[in-house]
C-alpha cells in the first residue's frame, strides 16, 4: 500500500515539476521570439514571469498534495456483506479510487485525510440492477410519448443520475433507454463531467412487433422518424441477432429483451410470451458471443420459463412464478430482480399522472402477485439481486424497496447483500464492487443507526463516496 502511494506521489511531483519546467521553457521561448522581433524585455515582464511561475508552482504543489492524499475512514460499524456480520471500530484506507486495507486498529498514515464516520454505520455503495435513469413520468402521459424528443430526455438525465448517486446508489444497471442516451450519460459520468452512479447500460429494449417494447394502442399511420433499428423492435432469429449487434455496436454493456408482455404499455395482455424460445435463445447466444450478459423482462409464467431456458442471467419482474419456474431458476443460477416497491407508487400516483385506466388495471393484476411470487422465490432459495425499476417512480427513491424485500421474506442482511455482493455478481463486477474489501473500488456509503435493526435507514443515506471521491457528507461535525 505505502509503496504504491509513494510511487504515486513521486510520479506526481515529477509530473508537476515537469509542467513547471515546460511552462518556464515556453516563457523563455516566447520572450526570446519577442526579443528577436526587436521588442526589449522590460524588468516589468521579468517580474510578471516570476510571479506567474511562482503561482503555477503553488497550484501544482496543491494538485500534487490533493492527488497523493490518502483517505482513512474511521468507521463506527461496518456491515461486512461477505460474512454477513457487523464489524466494530474499523479503519478503511483508500488510495485514489481503491480500498487498500480495512481492519481494526490500523495505523493511519500521517498524510491521509481522515473521514470521521465513527458514529455511523458504513456499507459498500448500493447497486440497483434495474433502473431507467434517463426518464421518469412528468405527469403528462401522452406528452411524454408524443411531445418530447430524445433530446428532452437527454438534457434532464443528469439530474436523475445525481439524485440516484446522492441516495447511496454508486452503481446501476440501466435496462432500457431511448436513442442511446444511457451511453452518453455513462460516458459523461465516467469522464467525471457529471455526477452519477457508475452505469452498466442496456441501450435499446429489444421487443417483438406489438410487444411491450413497441408503441401500441395508436394509429398504424403514426410513426417516429428514426433509423429502424433505433426502435429496438425486431422479429425472427436473424433480425434479432442483428439488433443485438446494433445495440452493442453503439455502446450496450448488457442486453435486455422483452420475453413477455408488460404493465406500463398498451398491448392487451400482461403475461403472454412475446418471443419464441428460438428467438430468445438467439438473443442470448448472440449477446454471449460478444461477451454480454442478458436480462429478460418477464411477468408471465411461460415467458419467465422460456427466458430461463434460453439462458438469461436475470429475470426482471418475475411476477407470476410457479414451483417449476423457481426450480428452473435454482438449477440455472438465474437471478430474480423483482421491483416490489413500485406497485404502491403506481397505484397511488399514476391516475394523477395521466396514465390510461387499462394500464392501472394491469398493475392491479400484477402488483400483489409479484410480491407473493417474490416471497416464494426467497423461500425456494432463488438468487436475489436488488432492482427497483426507478424511473417508473422518482429517481433517488431507490432505497425504498429494502423495506418490502424484508417484509416479503429476506432478512435485513440478505436484503443488503441483494444490493451489494449479489448485484455485483449479476453485473459481472464482483471483483471490483459490492463489498468493502481490499483491492475493490472505493464505493462506500454511511448511515446513522443500524440498518439490521431498521432497514428503512437505507432510505436516508448520509455519506456517499464513489471511486474514492466524496459526493455527500452530512455526518461532518
Ligand atoms: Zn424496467
Amino acid at each position: 500500500m505505502t509503496s504504491n502511494t509513494h510511487t504515486f506521489s513521486v510520479l506526481s511531483i515529477i509530473r508537476a515539476f515537469g509542467i513547471v519546467a515546460i511552462t518556464n521553457y515556453a516563457f523563455n521561448f516566447t520572450y526570446s521570439n519577442i526579443q528577436t522581433n526587436c521588442y526589449p524585455i522590460s524588468p516589468y515582464s521579468m517580474k510578471l514571469k516570476f510571479i506567474l511561475l511562482f503561482a503555477l508552482t503553488i497550484i501544482f504543489c496543491q494538485l500534487v498534495a490533493a492527488q497523493s492524499r490518502l483517505k482513512a475512514i474511521k468507521a463506527g460499524k461496518v456491515i461486512d456483506v461477505v460474512s454477513g456480520t457487523v464489524l466494530n471500530q474499523q479503519v478503511i484506507l483508500i488510495d485514489s479510487n481503491t480500498i487498500v486495507n480495512i481492519g481494526s486498529g490500523l495505523a493511519i498514515p500521517a498524510n491521509a485525510e481522515v473521514i470521521d464516520l465513527s458514529h455511523a454505520t458504513v456499507l459498500p455503495g448500493l447497486i440497483d440492477c434495474h433502473t431507467h435513469i434517463t426518464s421518469q413520468p412528468s405527469g403528462d402521459y401522452y406528452g411524454d410519448i408524443f411531445r418530447k424528443t430524445p433530446m428532452d430526455y437527454a438534457v434532464t438525465a443528469h439530474i436523475y443520475a445525481k439524485r440516484t448517486l446522492q441516495a447511496g446508489f454508486t452503481t446501476c444497471r440501466d435496462v432500457g433507454a431511448a436513442a442511446f442516451i444511457d451511453v452518453a450519460l455513462r460516458n459523461a459520468i465516467n469522464a467525471g463531467e457529471i455526477e452519477g452512479p457508475r452505469l452498466q447500460v442496456a441501450t435499446l429494449f429489444i421487443g417483438s412487433t406489438g410487444s411491450h417494447g413497441d408503441l401500441n394502442g395508436f394509429s398504424p399511420f403514426l410513426s417516429f422518424q428514426l433509423p429502424k433499428e433505433m426502435m429496438g423492435v425486431a422479429d425472427g432469429v436473424d433480425a434479432l441477432r442483428k439488433q443485438v449487434r446494433y445495440n452493442i455496436k453503439y455502446g450496450a454493456d448488457v442486453i435486455k429483451f422483452g420475453a413477455g408482455a408488460g404493465v406500463l404499455s398498451e398491448e392487451e395482455s400482461v403475461g403472454a410470451p412475446q418471443f419464441s424460445l428460438e428467438e430468445m435463445k438467439a438473443i442470448v447466444e448472440e449477446a454471449k458471443m460478444w461477451g454480454r450478459k442478458t436480462c429478460a423482462h418477464a411477468h408471465g409464467t411461460d415467458a419467465i420459463k422460456q427466458a430461463i431456458r434460453a439462458g438469461v442471467a436475470s429475470v426482471e419482474h418475475g411476477s407470476f412464478l410457479d414451483a417449476e419456474a423457481i426450480q428452473l431458476m435454482k438449477q440455472q443460477g438465474t437471478y430474480l430482480v423483482a421491483d416490489i416497491y413500485n406497485d404502491d407508487y403506481i397505484m397511488s400516483e399514476y391516475k394523477r399522472l395521466g396514465y390510461p385506466q387499462k394500464i392501472l388495471d394491469k398493475e392491479q393484476l400484477v402488483g400483489r402477485t409479484q410480491r407473493e411470487s417474490f416471497a416464494k422465490a426467497v423461500k425456494g432459495g432463488v438468487k436475489i439481486a436488488y432492482g427497483t425499476d426507478a424511473g417508473v417512480y422518482p429517481h433517488g427513491w431507490n432505497g425504498k424497496q429494502f423495506y418490502y424485500m424484508v417484509k416479503y421474506g429476506l432478512t435485513p442482511i440478505q436484503a443488503i447483500q441483494a444490493a451489494t455482493i449479489n448485484a455485483a455478481d449479476l453485473l459481472g463486477w464482483k471483483e471490483r464492487i459490492g463489498s468493502i474489501t481490499k483491492g475493490k473500488w472505493a464505493d462506500i456509503i454511511a448511515i446513522e443507526g443500524n440498518p439490521l435493526d431498521d432497514i428503512t435507514l437505507l432510505e436516508k443515506v448520509k455519506f456517499v463516496m464513489k471511486d474514492g471521491k466524496v459526493y455527500k457528507n452530512e455526518l461532518k461535525k
